[in-house]
This record gives structure tokens, C-alpha cells and sequence, in this order.
């Protein structure tokens, strides 16, 4: 039988609360459940405010309309990340300097990120790359340092953690403090397409506002440009247009669908953890043999099972693994392409090599990895790859 890449999940009751959404007769945005989800968002995570939008992509269009960033202003972003993470900022005018992966996973180099700032540099915009935290202390003091801004995008991340290992003054005892991704940076995106953990129903995000500055025109650009917000709190007595904005809030059915996901997150991560911890498990000898590397999980970072990745020396092997999988019925897909080499953007990009990047581009494999795959399609998986096949073709 054929195994999907993925395969979205559903919990049992997203129907249901879809129903009773549809039956509630309010079905535009903020109302009981788009107001249940950010609530628990913000109690589960300590987020200081939390939107639902209609996508990722638009949680990062509203992170960059927070930054209030002027013609030429330039922006830090990773090129291996998705079009949206740099798309958003360029939208808003700004310049986007292209930073290169770390040489252990897919994550911003934050030891080479002073050298991309100059005076005109307002933001960075660290990716966790599968749900595995950046170097998140060391991007915040670089971030101090020069006055930055900093945006997370969460995209992958949902209920990932940053272990933060500090000295304290005048003891050998380092203090171990655990933060959840998106809780860091002054904002954050999170993505609820059904390729992510959980889902709103196929499309749909969260923006994070952590810095209490930009919670109130964060509600404005919102909703339209408006202070409706304002105005149904019983704070003004009539609303208008006030800012830049846009229709930025999903539907209440869509909410209706995430809620359903929200309450199920720990059997949705826990049955994720288990098939990420058996892959791991029975791909680890071949990895000792040198035939791919596994996925790197930092001793500062957590993992969330968003995605089981290998990376394969070299792009022919690759290209052979993927299609003696196919062949085998097993979908295994590649990822991104160097965005700063890409055919809107390279006669924008500076000419500087991002080789890291570029190696990810061409050897990162992501196998199948979603709730309703078994351990023994796990087990299938790992006995195709470990017959070695296709070592034996030659690009
Ligand atoms: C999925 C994803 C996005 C975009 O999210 P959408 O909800 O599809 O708009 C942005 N950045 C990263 C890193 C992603 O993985």
C-alpha cells in the first residue's frame, strides 16, 4: 500500500464544533472560538497576545506591517525558509540580506549574523527549521546589541522549546530556563496548514505579539485599519479608521476545526514523538555507516516531531533514494530551494555564497511523518532505505 508524505489528522470532533459554529449564527472572525483558541494559546504558552489569521503567511504580512519599516530598511532572513518568511518583509518595501544555514542543521548561523548588519538593518527573522529551536540567546543579545527587532517565525514550531542554560553571578550553577518558541522574539508566526502539526482546516496561523508596545495597533491592522476591537471591549464609543490594516481573522469555522486540534495536542505530539524517536532509532546504524546524517536537535532545543529529515551527501544520492522510495510506493519529498539564488530574487541578492543553504537545498530528504502513519509503516520505511538499493545508482 502506498505511503502519503502526509496525510492531514483529524481528532473526531472538528465536525461537530464546526457545526455548532455554523448553528451559533455569527460565523465572521473573533467570535467565541476564535477567542477560545487565542486564549489558550496565550495560557498554555505565556504569550502575551495571540491573533488567529487566516494563514502563516499573513501572521508574517501583519509581523512586518508591526515593524513599521521605511524604503531601504533591511531585513535579516535565512535562505532556506520558505518564499512567505522573506516575501512578507519585501512587500513592506524593505531590503532582504539573505543569511546562510548552520553547517549542523538548516537554522540561521547566529555566530555569522553580525557581519549581515549594517547601519540600515532593522530585523531578523530566525526560522526554526522542523519545529528545532535557533540559537535563540545568542540572536537576542545580537538583536540588543543593535537595537533589533526581532521576528520568530514559528511556522513549524508549535509547542517547541528554547532551553536557555545561564551562569549565574558567583556560582558554577548554570540555571536552566525553558521557553516556548514564539515566546521569545517581539513576534511571532505560527502556520496551521495541514502540513503542520495541528491544523485549522487547512489553512490558517497565529501572530504573536509579545512586546506590550505593539499589542494595540496589532488588534487595528487586524481588523481592517479599524479599532473594532476597542469598540466591542466598551473602550470607545465608536470606531473608525485609524491605521493601515487589512482582513487579516479566519472565519469562526475555521476556529471551530483548530479547537477540536487544541484539545487533542499531546496525543497529536505524543503519537508524533513516538514514530520521530522509532525513526531515529532504526536509521541510526545506517547513519553511523556514513550513508546520510539525522536530524540535529541542539542541546539548547526540544523536538517537536514537525519533521524527520535526512541529509544525504551529495544531490545524486538524494534524486536515488527519493526515487527508490517512489518506487516502493513511499513518498518522500525534498524541500526548499535557495531563495537567494531563486528566479524572482537573484538579480537582488548581493552575490554572496550561501553554501550551507545551497547543500540543504540539494541533500535534505523529508520522509512520511504524520499522526495516522504506523510504526510498522515507520518500520517499512527504514528496511527500504537500509537494503541500500540505491546506493548502487550513480547520478
Ligand atoms: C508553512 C510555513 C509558512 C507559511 O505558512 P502558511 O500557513 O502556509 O501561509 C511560512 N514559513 C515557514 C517556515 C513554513 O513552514
Amino acid at each position: 500500500m502506498k505511503i502519503n508524505f502526509n496525510q492531514p489528522h483529524l481528532t473526531g470532533k472538528e465536525a461537530h464544533y464546526m457545526y455548532e459554529a455554523v448553528f451559533a449564527g455569527k460565523l465572521s472572525g473573533n467570535g467565541k472560538f476564535t477567542k477560545a483558541c487565542q486564549a489558550w494559546f496565550e495560557q498554555r504558552y505565556g504569550f502575551r497576545k495571540c491573533l488567529l489569521t487566516t494563514s502563516g503567511t499573513d501572521a508574517l504580512e501583519m509581523c512586518a506591517m508591526l515593524c513599521n519599516l521605511q524604503p531601504g530598511d533591511e531585513v535579516i532572513v535565512p535562505s532556506y525558509t520558505f518564499v512567505s518568511t522573506a516575501l512578507a518583509f519585501l512587500r513592506e518595501g524593505a531590503k532582504v540580506v539573505f543569511a546562510d544555514s548552520m553547517h549542523r542543521n538548516p537554522n540561521i548561523d547566529a555566530e555569522k549574523l553580525e557581519q549581515l548588519i549594517t547601519p540600515r538593518t532593522r530585523v531578523i527573522v530566525p526560522v526554526h527549521y522542523a519545529g528545532v529551536a535557533c540559537d535563540m540567546d545568542a540572536i537576542m543579545a545580537v538583536a540588543k546589541r543593535y537595537n533589533l527587532l526581532v521576528v520568530e517565525d514559528a511556522a513549524q514550531a508549535i509547542d517547541s522549546y528554547y532551553l536557555s542554560r545561564t551562569v549565574a553571578a558567583g556560582s558554577p550553577e548554570k540555571i536552566e530556563s525553558k521557553k516556548p518558541l514564539g515566546a521569545i522574539g517581539h513576534l511571532a508566526a505560527f502556520s496551521f496548514h495541514e502540513t503542520k502539526n495541528i491544523t485549522s482546516g487547512g489553512e490558517g496561523g497565529l501572530l504573536v505579539v509579545n512586546d506590550e508596545q505593539m499589542v494595540r495597533r496589532a488588534e487595528i491592522i487586524w481588523e481592517k485599519g479599524t479599532n473594532r476591537a476597542e469598540f466591542f471591549r466598551g473602550e470607545v464609543n465608536k470606531y473608525g479608521w485609524v491605521d493601515m490594516g487589512s482582513s487579516f481573522l479566519p472565519s469562526e469555522v475555521n476556529a471551530a476545526f483548530l479547537w477540536a486540534q487544541l484539545e487533542n495536542i499531546d496525543d497529536i505530539q505524543a503519537k508524533r514523538k513516538q514514530l520521530w524517536n522509532r525513526y531515529y532509532e532504526r536509521l541510526q546504524p545506517l547513519a553511523e555507516k556514513g550513508w546520510f546524517s539525522l536530524p540535529d536537535i541542539p542541546e539548547y532545543a526540544t523536538c517537536n516531531a514537525h519533521m524527520f529529515y535526512l541529509v544525504l551527501p551529495s544531490l545524486e544520492a538524494r534524486t536515488a533514494l527519493i526515487s527508490y522510495l517512489k518506487a516502493n510506493d513511499v513518498l518522500a519529498v525534498f524541500h526548499y530551494l535557495s531563495l537567494h539564488s531563486s528566479e524572482y530574487y537573484r538579480s537582488k541578492h548581493d552575490g554572496r555564497e550561501l553554501p550551507e543553504c545551497d547543500r540543504y537545498a540539494d541533500c535534505l530528504v523529508r520522509l512520511p511523518l504524520f499522526y495516522d502513519l504506523s510504526p510498522e509503516q515507520v518500520d517499512t520505511i527504514c528496511e527500504l532505505i537500509g537494503k541500500g538499493e540505491w546506493l548502487k545508482v550513480k547520478g
